[in-house]
């Protein structure tokens, strides 16, 4: 299908240069067309596209003569370039073998791989994503490199080093050896105290990161013995809250146990992420206080299906993966019921890079409609990325992100995971 988009637009620009005429607007027609402000969904629309923008969203077929290129997607349905909340770019699990890496790959070795990682998540339709935690400046480095096309991939907000503390989730020495195991500061992600966290989120202003990911609780994957203890007194994380204001970032906070949880939504944070140990007090202080939740179902499936493993991951990790993976579905499913604010997001890495959409198939499993999932990673993504004037819907002044799908996914959930038109900023995006 792909090549017939292709060969139309190339023949309505030859027949326009032949003419005389200049290269005027896009067109793209939409047989189905998501609105995801309004939850419906349009038939036979028109959307005009100029500079890279949204110009026009009109009903009915515009005539395509005199528009270049012209996307003929009458048979489809299209809705705004999709967005996930938690990736990241820099790696992706490999069990042991990751163990390995870490003293075998360069940074340079890490960032061109990452650059498989970017295609492949484009072209499963997400056109923006969120990097919560990459070390080395990478996603940073990625971020601009995709900016300045150097490297085909969504366009990444990054939170640059994910910040935890002394053997916490975030402390990258975790797991070597006593000799190699140095006591890393703020400026590798490592705080201790509120002064540290301050310092640790100035540093992060410093090296451009565009928002602040801290570790709450312990985690999964580390190799570390608590996968839900909390990691950050009261005042430290609130230290982070109000140093991240100062400099107009959100707090996205990593999170499974509840203590931890509770600090970090009191402290005002934008966002918990996996929420895995989530309960009813803690959902009644998000919900008063507005604070999303970027579930990540798709990791908690990864891990416990590789937990059933032997060797797979190390004697520390399987444990944690077992108790705490099988659990995010249905937290998921109450904090919905609950009315909770819900951002799409899957922490790709965890799982493969470019299977994001599968996170859609569980949420619906679990309850959602599908309207609702396909809202959580357009329009809800983008409040909570603070760029709901330029992402997130399809609408006139909006950035032109369009996917599209064969089917109707509002009845077929898995149409999702067929994407087969991606336009990023107004531009047809191809294989290379
Ligand atoms: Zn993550």
């Amino acid at each position: 299908m792909r090549i017939s988009f292709r060969s139309v637009a190339v023949a309505v620009a030859a027949s326009l240069l032949l003419a005389g005429a200049a290269w005027s607007d896009t067109l793209v027609h939409a047989g189905r067309l998501i609105d995801v402000e309004q939850g419906r969904v349009l038939e036979r629309m028109s959307i005009v596209i100029k500079d890279g923008r949204i110009a026009e969203v009109r009903a009915g077929y515009l005539d395509p003569k005199g528009y270049a290129p012209y996307h003929d997607l009458r048979e489809r349905t299209v809705m705004p370039g999709l967005i996930d909340m938690h990736v990241h770019v820099s790696g992706e699990s490999s069990g042991m073998i990751g163990q390995v890496e870490r003293f075998t790959l360069n940074p340079a070795d890490h960032a061109l791989r990452a650059t498989q990682y970017l295609n492949r998540t484009l072209f499963a339709g997400f056109t923006t994503v969120r990097d919560l935690g990459s070390g080395n400046g990478l996603a940073i480095s990625l971020r601009d490199a995709v900016r300045k096309g150097w490297v085909k991939g969504p366009r990444i907000f990054a939170a640059g080093k994910a910040i935890g503390t002394t053997g916490g989730h975030a402390d990258p020495t975790n797991g070597l050896s006593q000799e190699l195991m140095h006591d890393p500061g703020p400026e590798a992600g490592v705080i201790n105290g509120a002064d540290e966290s301050r310092k640790a989120v100035r540093q992060r202003y410093k090296e451009g990161a565009d928002l602040i990911k801290i570790t709450g609780t312990g985690g999964v994957l580390s190799q570390a013995r608590n996968g839900q203890n909390p990691q950050f007194m009261e005042d430290e994380v609130e230290a982070i809250v109000k140093t991240a204001r100062d400099y107009g970032f959100a707090v996205a906070v990593h999170a499974h146990g509840k203590e931890g949880m509770l600090r970090a939504v009191k402290a005002g944070v934008d966002s918990i992420e996996h929420g895995t140990f989530m309960d009813d007090e803690v959902m009644r202080e998000m919900k008063a206080r507005g604070t999303w939740y970027v579930p990540t179902i798709s990791a908690g499936k990864f891990v416990a299906e590789k937990a059933k493993i032997d060797g797979y991951y190390s004697e520390l990790v399987r444990p944690k993966a077992a108790a705490i993976g099988p659990q995010i579905q249905s937290t998921f499913a109450k904090a919905y019921k609950a009315g909770i604010k819900i951002a799409f997001g899957t922490d790709a890495a965890v799982a493969p890079h470019g299977s994001n959409a599968k996170e859609f198939v569980y949420m619906v499993e679990a309850g959602m409609s599908p309207m609702d999932a396909i809202r959580s990673a357009t329009i809800n993504a983008a409040q909570l990325l603070r760029q709901a004037d330029q992402l997130g819907s399809i609408a006139p002044g909006k950035l032109a992100d369009l996917v599209a799908v064969p089917g109707d996914p509002l009845s077929d959930i898995s149409q999702m995971l067929k994407v087969d038109f991606v336009m990023k900023d107004g531009l047809l995006q191809t294989r290379p």
